[in-house]
């Protein structure tokens, strides 16, 4: 007679499989679903914490090898699917069905903030994550350019402002709310209410991930406005040299004086590949590992030189999508990729998953 395995031997087995990212098992983290054991059969869905989990192949090996060394087991299926965690900061704040928004910040202009912003949010839709773009980079709303989008669709009914959509992507910018050509003078409290209209007078989807392309710096802009928002998280994007690395620090510590968790430095522009394949500095080199390092924030990696990266940016296609196998496309996608896992980490952290309340 054979052994029947039981539900408990399978959930032993796999309480000693670990998530690599979250340090902690499938069972503890409730990641194992809908087991079912029939005879030697084993069947049961794997809940990963993000669709941009790049271990997922990892995760599967070791839970099948798991169960399969249990007595009695022949036959295991696994199906993986995967569900975002919400860390709570909306909660109580605005009414809204997004669950994580993520800052993405820089010490100064022009290192590439609303680049990394635009390709992080298109690779996470990608991966097949509900994603939204917020441009609230009053100085240069330049998302819809880079996104290819010139307009809002009509408004609907109920007086909610839709999203533009590009890419698999829900985009929103201040750009997009004032004619082209008209300069925007945003103060303060106007900006908070912009804000938060933004959040809960657009109509977004249950979005996973809502990516925000703050203003450059550490002025009054960029600090009313990382206030005005239940951020799960910011990034950083610094430039390699050292005179861009105070400036990143300045961003990273007003994150900190505001207790927004930091998921991340991202150092942009980080060298130039030649023809032979050799590696050329151009700003230096090793700046943001440096600052991470110093700082204790994760490093999410290094994003090289390419000029097509400029090039999409004009024409309104992201490089992550023009030049999809392209060097820079794919530390992009790792990128982003380290950056879901980081909130994974920060929002089981939290470990909330109470509804949203409104509160005004
Ligand atoms: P910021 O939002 O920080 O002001 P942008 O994202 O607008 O910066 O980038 C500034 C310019 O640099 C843009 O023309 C953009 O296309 C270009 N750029 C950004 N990152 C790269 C890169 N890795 N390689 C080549 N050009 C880049």
């Amino acid at each position: 007679m054979t052994n029947q395995p039981t539900r408990e031997a399978i959930l032993a087995a796999l309480s000693k499989v670990q998530e690599p990212e979250l340090h902690r098992d499938l069972v503890t983290l409730n990641m194992i679903r809908n087991l079912t054991v029939e005879g030697g059969n084993v069947k049961f869905n794997i809940v990963l914490t993000t669709p941009a989990c790049p271990l997922r192949s990892q995760i599967e090996k070791e839970a099948r090898q798991a169960v399969l060394a249990i007595a009695g087991v022949q036959n295991v299926e696994i199906k993986m699917t995967s569900e975002v965690p919400n860390d709570g900061r909306m909660r109580g704040l605005v009414e809204t069905t997004i669950k994580n928004a993520i800052a993405v910040g820089s010490g100064k202009g022009g290192v590439g903030k609303s680049t990394v912003a635009v390709n992080i949010a298109v690779a996470l839709a990608q991966s097949g994550a509900q994603v939204g773009l917020m441009d609230a980079d009053i100085y240069g709303p330049n998302i819809p350019t880079m996104m290819g989008i010139d307009r809002l669709p009509p408004p609907s009914r109920n007086n909610k402002i839709p999203p533009a959509k590009a890419y698999g992507v829900e985009v929103i910018s201040m750009g997009l709310l004032v004619r082209p050509g008209q300069p925007l003078i945003w103060r303060g409290p106007m900006l908070n209410s912009a804000i938060r209209q933004f959040l809960s007078d657009v109509e977004w989807s249950d979005l996973d991930y809502l990516i925000v392309d703050l203003p450059p710096g550490t002025g009054d802009a960029a600090l009313s406005l990382a206030q005005a928002l239940p951020l799960t998280g910011a990034i950083i994007v610094t430039l390699p040299q050292l005179v861009s690395l105070e400036d990143a620090s300045r961003g990273l510590n007003m994150f900190r004086q505001l207790e927004v968790p930091l998921l991340g430095v991202i150092e942009n522009m980080s060298y130039l590949e030649l023809p032979d394949g050799t590696r050329m500095d151009i700003f230096g080199s090793g700046g943001g590992l440096q600052l991470a390092t110093g700082a204790q924030v994760p490093f999410l990696g290094q994003i090289p030189i390419d000029p097509n990266v400029r090039i999409g940016g004009d024409s309104g296609k992201p490089v992550v999508v023009a030049y999809p196998d392209s060097p820079v496309a794919k530390a992009l996608r790792g990128i982003a990729e380290r950056l879901a896992a980081q909130i994974s980490v920060t929002a089981l952290q939290g470990g909330t998953h109470i509804p949203i309340q409104i509160v005004d």
